[in-house]
């Protein structure tokens, strides 16, 4: 075997073609579910940690198409981006989430919806005009809108961020940062652009019980949300340690198990009637 092809055959390794076959997979069963509508939101309550009032909730999209395996955000986003789907992914996204949002402030149910952008979805040149645009087409009172954006899709396109940020602020619509902490410029993207909303990492809230230095994180993200006047979600609340050691702490809201999983739209409805009064 020739030099040449020896590395050529290297490059086709069997890890290779199974990752390939996988994306291949999964942008099939995307297109499909974009094309017959098998995609479905689900809703995750933010919640007052010292009343336990729903503050909003956060729509996480799922693939609903009753094909296996079944395939959570985590592992078929990721593969939208690369396959260029994720643009009607997200505009699909949006659109349900101001949908529903407005149903049920009809109904008298006025919650904030936090809606997931992903870097490749916010790089786009008309990303804030798309924004416009759903705002104007779906009569949600844009103060009711947050955009979840991770640092990393801001860093990336740090110049364009800057603008188009300025553009969604001005809308009226309201910015968080997610996954905060985990990124490698937290800070400066702090100051350049500041947000509405910080959201501290669910890895930190998991260390609460054993890990000295995710409590430091989260002491300091909390001191710090307090000095620039940021509301501070805390993700991943799974017990009652990690909610009285946030609460004791002074972090305002946060969502996780311990309250509710993401719920389709009528039990998050059920479970915010049973909620509302507590
Ligand atoms: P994320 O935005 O950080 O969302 C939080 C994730 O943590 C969700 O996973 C949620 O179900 C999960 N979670 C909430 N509370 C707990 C808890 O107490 N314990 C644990 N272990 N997990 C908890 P999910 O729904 O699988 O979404 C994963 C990621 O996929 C999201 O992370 C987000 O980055 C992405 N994603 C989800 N929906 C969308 C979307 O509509 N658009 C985009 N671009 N990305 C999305
Ligand atoms: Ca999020
Ligand atoms: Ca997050
Ligand atoms: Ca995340």
């Amino acid at each position: 075997v020739k030099h040449g092809r020896r590395g050529a055959f290297a490059f086709y390794s069997p890890d290779m073609t199974t990752r390939a076959q996988f994306v291949l997979h999964v942008e099939r069963r995307l297109q499909r579910a974009l094309d017959r509508g098998g995609l479905v939101l689900h809703y995750q309550p933010i919640v007052n940690l010292a009343s336990g009032a729903v503050e909003g909730i956060e729509a996480l999209v799922r693939l609903a198409d009753g094909a296996e395996p079944a395939l959570g955000p985590a592992a078929f986003i990721p593969v939208a981006e690369t396959c260029g789907l994720i643009a009607p992914i997200g505009a699909w996204v949006a659109r349900e989430a101001c949908r529903q949002q407005v149903a049920w402030q009809r109904e008298g149910i006025r919650l904030t919806v936090s809606v997931n952008v992903s870097a490749a979805q916010f790089r786009r040149a008309d990303f804030a005009a798309q924004i416009r645009d759903l705002v104007v087409s779906s009569g949600i009172d844009p103060h009711c809108l947050v955009i979840e954006l991770t640092e990393t899709a801001i860093m990336e396109n740090l110049a364009e961020a800057v603008a188009i940020l300025h553009a969604l602020k001005a809308l009226g619509v309201r910015i968080a940062l997610d996954d905060f902490g985990t990124g490698y410029s937290s800070l400066s993207s702090l100051s350049t652009l500041p947000p509405d909303k910080l959201k501290i990492d669910q890895c930190f809230v998991r260390g609460i019980e054993t890990d000295h230095a995710s409590r430091a994180v989260i002491d300091a993200v909390i001191a710090l949300a307090g000095s620039l006047d940021l509301e501070l979600v805390a993700e991943g609340i799974e017990n009652e340690s990690a909610l009285h050691y946030l609460r004791e702490r002074g972090c305002h809201l946060g969502q996780g198990y311990h309250f509710s999983r993401p719920l389709p739209a009528p039990q998050l409805l059920a479970w915010h009637a049973r909620h509302r009064t507590s």
